[in-house]
């Protein structure tokens, strides 16, 4: 199946009890049985069914099923928020003690994380670029994951993933990507290597900017050693689904990090559409970056550019596309402020992967709660503009740009 196609297709097949072609929103949440004996089965795996939504939902089930298709993964936890996914994604395996490696040029959010970690003895090592030699130089015994995501967000560079997975994986490490601003359509970041996948899920597989979800995939290609995963030892008997049924059993089930059903719907629906999204939005992208280039007003970041550093790691993984965030600098704060504020399309808001087009002065938002030092290692200056390009006609935008760039002339 190809792309599209596996999107409307591939682990779905509508609801057989009444036909729907969608799976409905069961907004319920608990699942009667007829019988102690039925819900004692449920309740312990022993049969099919569900119980209670924090555990288990049939629309959030459904979302779950199609997303771990699109991935190639074995099966995925959906999670009530991307920042839920990327903490359970880790603390599903990590104990007081541990280490994690990680880009600095990783979300906003995940950097606050990593900060509260440390109150539970959960230490993070950062480095500017998670390459293979970083991996190599800064792991010790107490490393339990490598984290990353695959296009930085803002930074927008670009992970080696075969690279850094082989020399985590020399290390008994897993890896552990964030490819949120990548997507299934560029890239299964399985078949470079990775182990576990995360998505905020609320940005492009959503697609419009309607409702906050994350999703865990694993790829179940990852060896546990009990040994450096203690907690694993109860979990062996479930062989390569170790990682989700420990996940789906412990921490994630306890924390009440469940996908709210509606939510799950939301997110079915927009998935459905990602492909045709994910075209129009790499091409409007491509476009926008060159314009700027072009135009040479401003200095632009997008990684798809020929003259980007990114550019042969977006050819080598991303088959030569570079996703929907570019970024601009503006000269100073003043312009760039300028710059937003004359945009007619372009929406003043924190989000991105919505079919519109969305801007955002990342140092006095997102970043506001970083030293300058972190700032400039995620690629955030003082007159840095974040774009999400949206999938307005792009002679639009482009006009738009050019006017609102036209105004910070006089200042
Ligand atoms: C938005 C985002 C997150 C957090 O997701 P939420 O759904 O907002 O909790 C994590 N990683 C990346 C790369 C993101 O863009």
């Amino acid at each position: 199946m190809n792309f599209n196609t596996a999107l409307l297709h591939q682990s779905f097949d509508g609801e057989k009890a009444t036909g729907s072609t969608l799976v409905p929103v069961y907004q319920s949440s608990a699942f009667a049985h007829e019988s102690a004996e039925k819900l004692e089965a449920v309740f312990n795996n022993k049969a099919p069914g569900f119980a209670y939504t924090r555990i288990s939902n049939p629309t959030v089930d459904s979302f779950e099923k199609r997303v771990a298709a699109m991935e190639k993964g074995i099966g995925a936890v959906a999670c009530s928020s991307g920042m839920a996914a990327v903490t359970m994604s880790l603390l599903n395996i990590l104990e007081s003690g541990d280490e994690i490696i990680a880009g600095s040029a990783l979300f906003g959010g995940t950097i606050d994380l990593f900060g509260d970690l440390e109150a539970f003895g959960i230490k993070t090592v950062f480095t500017d670029e998670v390459t293979a030699e970083s991996v190599e130089k800064l792991a010790t015994d107490r490393t339990k994951a490598v984290f990353t995501e695959l296009i930085g967000n803002p930074k927008l560079n670009v992970t080696d993933i075969k690279a850094v997975s082989e020399a985590a994986h020399k290390r008994g490490i897993p890896l552990i990507i964030d490819s949120t601003t990548a997507t299934p359509y560029l890239i299964n970041p399985f078949e470079f290597g990775a182990d576990i996948v995360v998505h905020s899920s609320s940005k492009y597989i959503n697609g419009s900017g309607n409702s906050i979800s994350g999703v865990i995939i694993d790829s179940g290609n990852f060896k546990w050693d009990t040994k450096r995963y203690k907690g694993f030892e109860e979990y062996k008997k479930f062989g390569k689904f170790a990682y989700l049924a420990k996940l789906r059993n412990g921490i994630w089930r306890n924390v009440g990090a469940c996908l709210a059903p509606m939510n799950a719907y939301l997110n079915s629906v927009g998935l459905e559409t990602l492909g045709l999204r994910m075209e129009r939005l790499c091409f409007n992208a491509k476009r926008l970056a060159e314009f700027f280039e072009e135009d040479g007003r401003v200095t632009v970041n997008y990684p798809a550019l020929d003259s980007n550093p990114y550019h042969e790691l977006t050819e080598k993984q991303l088959k030569g596309m570079g996703g929907a965030i570019i970024t601009i600098r503006a000269g100073s704060k003043e312009k760039a402020f300028k710059l937003i504020n004359s945009l007619k399309y372009a929406c003043i808001a924190t989000n991105i992967g919505d079919v519109r087009t969305l801007v955002i002065h990342p140092a006095s938002t997102i970043y506001t709660h970083s030293t300058t030092e972190q700032q400039v290692n995620a690629g955030v200056y003082d007159d840095t503009i974040r774009i999400s390009v949206g999938i307005e006609d792009i002679d639009d935008l482009i006009a738009d740009f050019r006017q609102a760039i036209d105004k910070t002339e006089v200042i």
